[in-house]
């Protein structure tokens, strides 16, 4: 049974609709590739916006293509700088989550809510997850080694037929185990 697999770091960053794209960069504007990252068809563009919370507000990266729902992936240490509260959630899932405003150089939203501490997860195709003994849905544990070595709880496996082997914890959840991107880890089952 495979147990290793690459662990990738992702900053603050937000995704769009189409609709919620036109109305911040005027109508049908195509968001411009950056750089791809490792998901297929996803890329980060050149487009930032700004988000305000109740106390202040930060800049954003967009990330593209457009999606169904507007999602705003914050740390958790810019909940205290935007004030608003930390809401963990899978991504996609934005019940219950804060909302903010969005700002583009074409105008200005209001959200009532989107915006999330994402939730640790892996992706893997049905066929590595069988390799690696688990299916969609399931919940594992991580051990990251190193200096700084701990290990993760709660980690979702995300199995479809289209995505790249990898964990992707946020920025803070990297750094606080000092891994870098590509560093593999290991899953244990609970
Ligand atoms: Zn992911």
């Amino acid at each position: 049974m495979k147990t290793k697999l690459p662990i990738a770091l992702s900053n603050k960053h937000c995704h769009l609709t189409r609709e919620d794209i036109d109305a911040l960069f005027g109508k049908d504007y195509q968001l411009t590739l950056k750089k791809k990252i490792s998901q297929p068809g996803q890329f980060a563009s050149e487009e930032k916006v700004e988000i305000v919370g109740e106390k202040g507000s930060m800049t954003f990266r967009v990330l593209g293509p457009a999606r169904s729902v507007t999602q705003i992936e914050i740390l958790a240490g810019d909940a205290f700088k935007l004030g608003v509260p930390i809401v963990y959630k899978d991504s996609g899932d934005i019940e219950g989550t804060p909302g903010c405003t969005i700002i583009g150089p074409k105008g200005k939203i209001v959200k009532d809510k989107g915006v999330m501490v994402a939730a640790r997860h892996i992706h893997m195709n049905v066929e590595q997850a069988k390799e690696y003994g688990v299916k969609d849905g399931d919940y594992v544990k991580v051990k990251v080694e190193g200096p700084r070595g701990l290990t993760f709880d709660n980690v979702l496996i995300r199995s479809n037929d289209k995505c790249e082997l990898e964990m992707h914890v946020d920025t803070e959840e990297g750094n606080a185990c000092g891994a870098k991107n590509g560093d593999l880890i290991e899953i244990i089952k609970e």
